[in-house]
């Protein structure tokens, strides 16, 4: 079981300095979820979507959060940035692949996105994107929700019922 708001928090101390270099609006909302995955491919999958969004984004705003689907929980990665045409949604996800407007922006290899997606479905479902060039992107990822830390099927019993509330999340 992995507690998202201490991935997010993570994720908000990593990249805060590299978004605020670029003046840009950095938020990764707090969140109280628990999804039923392995947190250190998890943590990789929304690094490489994180790097992407600030990389590929000149002003505005990239933005972390996560809210339920059903049974599900969805983190959601969002950006203000270049975008990508949705003739490229597919290749995109292939490793080497670097679009002319995004390799024009930042350097890169082009494997941060195939990582994402093999990550992706081997925790659960393929990755959603969805972008409109010169506006901006979002990148979704859907993971089976668990109720609490608790979680007999992934844990030795050794983990706190009642985890650290996010209050020194900051926003
Ligand atoms: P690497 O991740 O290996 O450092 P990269 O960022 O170029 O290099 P990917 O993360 O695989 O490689 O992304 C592939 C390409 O998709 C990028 O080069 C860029 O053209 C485009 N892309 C990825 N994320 C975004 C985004 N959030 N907004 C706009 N374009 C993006
Ligand atoms: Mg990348």
């Amino acid at each position: 079981t992995v507690p998202l708001g201490e991935l997010f928090q993570r994720i908000e101390t990593d990249f805060a300095p590299i978004a605020r270099e670029k003046n840009l609006k950095f938020k990764v909302l707090p969140t109280s979820l628990y999804v039923r995955t392995d947190a250190n491919l998890l943590r990789r999958l929304v690094q490489n979507l994180v790097s992407n969004a600030i990389k590929y984004t000149i002003s505005g705003k990239v933005l972390v959060g996560a809210r339920r689907r059903g049974k599900d929980v969805v983190i959601e990665v969002l950006d203000s940035g270049i975008g990508i045409p949705s003739s490229k949604f597919k290749s995109v996800f292939k490793e080497f692949t670097r679009l002319d407007e995004g390799a024009r922006t930042a350097a890169g290899l082009g494997l941060g996105l195939s990582i994402v997606d093999r990550i992706s479905r081997v925790l659960a479902h393929p990755v959603e994107l969805t972008s409109t060039p010169g506006r901006g992107t979002i990148f979704r990822v859907r993971l089976p929700r668990e109720k609490s830390a608790a979680s007999p099927a992934s844990q030795g019993g050794n983990s706190r019922a009642n985890p650290q509330p996010l209050s020194g999340l900051r926003v």
